[in-house]
């Protein structure tokens, strides 16, 4: 149903199910085929009236309308967040746990299956730390955003038609504060923290978790892929191209010295075992050093190389 069946009825959405009723009743007659034959627009007319009956003409099915709608809206009013994490605060997932609440058509359903239906979505983030944290554990402040039940309606206007000065009708607020987060000894990067409860409130039903992924810094010239470090190694290129040694700096600190293969390729990598952190091995790979501020007698060389066709 993608019309408003309120607009269609032209009845307002505080209108009483006698009122709407009524209404549809008085529409329904003007437009029927059998007074308007062969008006297409007529018909087009009595069908919309039709539909949006169906969708608004019951208690129960306009409960549910006005459920679905509200959350609508609500996705809506954040159109520039639909694809994006803001700060942790994922909306499409919010609304996949909201609209994917429990497929029950029963009314019956009691309090205690809906409260087990129903789930606030998880938060996922990362939080990021140096690795000698990371190893000894410590303890992170994270700022925190997620939907907290209305403390004015304590989520009892979501999916009704009261509606709550403080939220909207939503039944939860978007409120930010700072947790401590601790990080337990010989934590490694990529490692997940699970936090119950901290992700985002369900108006009608239990809170959902926040997932934490550890990030260690690996420091400048160095990345994580895959949960190894790579060491970017910058190696002028006469040494690339004849071979040599070089010097590199551990992610712990020591110096260790490298051969270098004559013919050695950009982005070529070498493993190095136990130097990186925590004794885990470490995968260097070559970059070309930056030549800027040629010398002449460099640039002599170079031109001579051009000469030769290199
Ligand atoms: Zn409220």
């Amino acid at each position: 149903m993608s019309e408003d069946p309120y607009k269609v009825l032209g009845v307002g959405r505080d209108a009483t199910d006698a009122e709407i009723k009524r209404v549809y009743r008085k529409l329904a007659r003007q437009y029927h085929p059998d007074r308007n034959p062969g008006d297409k627009a007529a018909e087009e007319r009595f069908k919309s009236i039709q539909s949006s009956y169906d969708a608004i003409g019951t208690k129960d099915a306009r409960r549910k309308y006005d459920e679905s709608k509200r959350m609508e809206d609500f996705f809506n009013s954040n159109p520039n967040q639909r694809n994006t994490r803001f700060s942790g605060f994922d909306i499409p997932d919010i609304f996949s746990q909201m609209f994917g609440g429990p497929q029950n058509n029963s009314q019956r359903v009691n309090r205690r299956q809906q409260r087990d239906a129903y789930r606030g979505s998880d938060i996922t983030s990362g939080i990021d730390m140096d690795y000698s944290d990371a190893d000894t554990g410590c303890k992170i402040e994270f700022d925190h955003r997620r939907l907290r039940t209305c403390a004015k309606c304590e989520g009892s206007s979501f999916g009704s038609t009261r509606s709550c000065m403080l939220c909207d009708g939503r039944g939860v607020i978007s409120r930010t504060s700072t947790i401590i987060v601790k990080i337990p000894p010989k934590s490694k990067h990529g490692q997940k923290i699970r936090m119950r409860g901290l992700g985002h409130d369900h108006p009608k039903g239990e809170s959902g978790d926040l997932i934490l992924t550890i990030r260690v810094d690996a420091k400048e010239g160095r990345r994580w892929e895959d949960g190894r470090l790579i060491q970017s190694v910058k190696i002028p290129y006469s040494t690339l191209m004849l071979g040599g040694k070089c010097n590199i700096r551990t992610p712990s600190g020591d110096s260790v010295r490298i051969d270098v293969k004559a013919g050695t390729q950009i982005g070529d990598r070498r493993r190095i075992p136990k130097m990186s952190y925590g004794g885990a091995d470490l995968d260097i790979e070559f970059a070309l050093e930056d030549s800027t501020n040629l010398t002449e007698s460099q640039k002599d060389v170079l031109e001579r190389l051009r000469k030769e066709g290199l």
